[in-house]
């Protein structure tokens, strides 16, 4: 099947900055490496509802781009629903590293609850062990503690896995295994000892509603951006009938701001969000950044400063390379083969998902 169909007809052409003058292609560093990469680079633009941001990731193509620019016709078109909460909690996140650091992120973040990267290419299980424990002492027993192995382990390797770091308290682990054929039978051999959430199962995938077929997982992970919007991602949430975890694709805080929103106007929100991750950049392109206060980020707009933007202007080969790149997605979009694009469509089919988020 193709990705749920759009509650109102996306208008392409709302898509990509009405005032070119206006769009700004940003290049930020940042504090840790991310997907293989140092910087952040990305291009806002104004729209009739605000800043909209387009990000995606250097390696993905015009067609996966061109859903990362459907989110910015949705907001230009239908703007943000009315939120349902002022706050949102959300989890800081602890990179593969050493369990001293790993302690010292999660004991000076002020977050009830931490993400930990598991399964890291390289890295054995006895070091996952170290770093989830100084993680689960450095919360106390109160504090919720989730892993995300970003699809590395085979059903075995998160069978054996889990059945140790299982004893730190789990609230539960995302996209243990990259198939969804292998999430499903991995849940039903944890019978609910640990709860699974698929992310790239959901945002790559060709079908985001086969895990739900399938039995394959407990939680839902949706990032506006490369499914497409806030609107588009709340149909889902509906048709998936799974609670919500909204994370981000390490944006600045006009990005983070689509995913606050969603965030904010699900019926639901019984998990602490990924959104608490615009300290990973080592700027912003506002004077008040979406940083997380006492483990939770307040629901509110987000203003470019423009003397912030342009500080982190790119350099005119990269801005003019980004430009290049926005028209090859808008080329996309308006081709029949890109009108799925979406939750669906992407091109994405098996394999290694590849958003280390
Ligand atoms: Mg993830």
């Amino acid at each position: 099947m193709t990705a749920p169909s759009a509650p109102w007809p996306v208008d392409w052409s709302a898509a990509g900055p009405a005032q070119p003058a206006a769009a700004v292609v940003y290049d930020i560093p940042l504090r840790l490496p991310f997907r293989g990469q140092v910087r952040r680079r990305g291009m806002v633009w104004p729209s009739p509802a605000g800043w909209v941001e387009w990000s995606p990731f250097p390696d993905y193509g015009p067609s996966e781009a061109a859903a990362w620019l459907r989110a910015t016709a949705e907001l230009a078109q239908r703007g943000w629903p009315a939120p349902r909460r002022s706050h949102v909690p959300v989890n800081t996140t602890v990179p593969a590293t050493d369990p001293e650091t790993a302690h010292d992120l999660v004991a000076a973040s002020g977050c009830a609850t931490a993400k930990v990267k598991v399964a890291q290419a390289g890295q054995s299980l006895a070091q996952d062990l170290a770093r989830v424990e100084a993680v689960r002492h450095a919360l106390g027993p109160s504090g919720r503690l989730r892993l995300d192995a970003n699809g590395a382990w085979s059903l075995d390797q998160a069978d054996r896995a889990l059945a140790q770091l299982a004893r730190f308290d789990l609230e539960y682990v995302e996209q243990p295994c990259a198939s969804v054929a292998d999430l499903a039978q991995l849940r039903r051999r944890l019978r609910g000892r640990v709860l699974i959430a698929a992310d790239e199962s959901i945002r790559r995938a060709d079908d985001p509603l086969r895990v739900v077929a399938e039995r394959a997982c407990d939680i839902a992970v949706l990032k506006v951006q490369p499914l497409g919007g806030v609107w588009r991602c709340l149909e889902l949430a509906e048709r998936l009938g799974l609670p919500v975890v909204v994370s981000s694709a390490v944006e600045t805080s006009i990005g983070l701001a689509a995913g606050l929103a969603l965030a904010a106007a699900l019926p639901e929100l019984p998990y602490a969000c990924g959104l608490g991750t615009a300290s990973l950049l080592r700027g912003d392109l506002t004077a008040d950044p979406l940083l997380p206060r006492d483990g939770q980020l307040e629901v509110r707009p987000v203003a470019l400063d423009p003397a912030l933007a342009a500080s982190w202007r790119a350099q005119p080969a990269l801005s003019a390379s980004w430009w290049d790149r926005l028209s090859q997605a808008r080329r996309a979009a308006s081709t029949a083969a890109a009108v799925s694009v979406g939750p669906a469509g992407s091109g994405v089919r098996g394999g290694r998902p590849g958003g280390h988020v």
